[in-house]
């Protein structure tokens, strides 16, 4: 059954209350503090409660249709509105990623804010749903969205500097890192790319080559879950945005109303798929 919408907007809609849901547009999970207030004093006015999402968006429950468009103006005024739902481009889901986290590999709420501005909100044949993780161990499940990007970090050494005191192999979780004759080895065979040696060498002897995202596509949360497929095991941070533009072309141009990226990935093969993304001319200059 769907849900009643409220002047056709598809984030405005009857729960089963009676009464309307606001489901409120929110990037990178970052809202201003007087955004925060103002959710808070708009649940408090119009008698509703607030819930947090799964996806990282704030929904004001229990609004009676009546008073509706005094909590949409309401929420206007600090710049936030309903939105992420319907066969559309969703919200950007993300973690705090480098500029908070110590484990983090890679910027996230930049690239989640650049995501969304340019993408949220357009139509797609289904919904597009996602999700951005700072490292290869990522709280966010980037895996599971339609588009997954983990961050990542290639480590390089300077073994003039190493002084073999192994504290990249104790922080190390998947036994990359080793010491040999008193300098340290990366197994590049087994290192995932989190980073987390490059940060914790005390004296720069383990650094960042280059930086970037583990791309997915096709994931899907819902029964069954499925993981998405690997686009591509390393996209540099200014590649992400045109790689997005060529999925959604080739999404677009292919998929039937209401086909999900990954129904449309199964109709025609993900090879194929990957062939006409990594196809375009973006891909093309690399
Ligand atoms: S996904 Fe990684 S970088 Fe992001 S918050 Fe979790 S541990 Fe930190
Ligand atoms: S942490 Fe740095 S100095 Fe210590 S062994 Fe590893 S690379 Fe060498
Ligand atoms: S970047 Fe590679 S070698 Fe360094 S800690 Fe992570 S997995 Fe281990």
């Amino acid at each position: 059954m769907k849900p009643e919408m409220y002047k056709g907007m598809p984030a405005v809609f009857k729960r089963k209350d009676g009464k309307f849901e606001i489901k409120i547009l929110v990037t990178g999970g970052m809202l201003a503090p007087g955004q925060v207030k103002r959710i808070g004093e708009v649940a408090e006015k119009y008698g509703a409660e607030v819930h947090i999402t799964v996806r990282q968006e704030l929904s004001i429950l229990g609004v009676p249709e009546g008073k509706l468009e005094a909590a949409l103006n309401d929420l206007k005024e600090v710049g936030l509105a309903p939105g992420s739902a319907g066969m559309t481009f969703r919200n950007v889901v993300s973690c705090l990623g480098e500029e908070y986290c110590f484990k983090a590999a890679a910027e996230t709420i930049g690239l989640a804010g650049e995501i969304g501005e340019r993408f949220t909100g357009e139509k797609t044949p289904g919904p597009l749903k996602v999700g951005i993780g700072g490292c290869p161990f990522p709280c966010t499940r980037p895996q599971f969205n339609e588009i997954g990007l983990m961050g990542r970090v290639r480590p390089e050494m300077d073994l003039e500097k190493c002084t073999g005191c192994e504290k990249c192999v104790e922080v190390c979780k998947v036994g990359a890192a080793s010491v040999v004759d008193g300098k340290a080895v990366i197994d590049y065979d087994k290192c995932v790319m989190c980073g987390r040696c490059v940060v914790n060498c005390p004296v720069g002897a383990r650094y960042t080559a280059e930086d970037g995202y583990m791309f997915f596509v096709g994931g899907r949360g819902s029964w069954p879950p499925h993981e998405g497929w690997m686009l591509r095991d390393f996209v540099a941070r200014e590649e992400v945005v045109p790689v997005i533009e060529r999925i959604l072309e080739v999404y677009r141009e292919g998929a039937k109303p209401g086909m999900r990226l990954r129904e449309f990935i199964n109709s025609i093969g993900f090879e194929e798929f990957k062939r006409r993304v990594l196809s375009s001319e973006v891909e093309k200059a690399r």
